[in-house]
């Protein structure tokens, strides 16, 4: 998979570091959070890939989107995700898994509130 970084927006430089997939069942969705990179400029973030469990038919809704988060919070998520043994899996209960794998009363996922989240972005994919 190759992604293009919304800073210097060079074409497939932007790569997956780490991979934390959450699901609970309370969650209307499956999220995975992926710290990301570019290896063009300097830019790194998060990036969260949402995916609805409860579309009707085929049509499972899903969106893609990225973060700039601050320089503390990010390495201290990337920590967290460095620290889980298992981060393929959903059941794990780590500090990475219960921190961010949260959803509200409505199901909706709230893994990343308290962080200070400068802005976000669309993952592009170079196909
Ligand atoms: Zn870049
Ligand atoms: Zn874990």
């Amino acid at each position: 998979m190759s992604l293009q970084c919304p800073d210097c927006e060079a074409e497939g430089s932007l790569e997956i570091r780490s991979t934390l997939q959450l699901q609970k069942d309370q969650c209307q969705s499956e999220v995975t959070l992926q710290i990301i990179e570019c290896h063009e400029c300097q830019f790194s973030g998060l990036a969260v890939f949402e995916e609805g469990r409860r579309g009707a038919g085929d049509t499972r809704a899903w969106k893609h989107t990225g973060y700039r988060l601050g320089e503390t919070d990010l390495n201290y998520v990337r920590e967290l995700i460095l620290a889980c043994p298992k981060p393929f899996d959903p059941t794990c209960d780590c500090l990475a898994h219960s921190q961010f794998g949260i959803c509200d009363s409505h199901g909706v996922w709230i893994g990343l509130a308290g962080f200070d989240a400068r802005g976000s972005f669309p993952i592009r994919l170079n196909v």
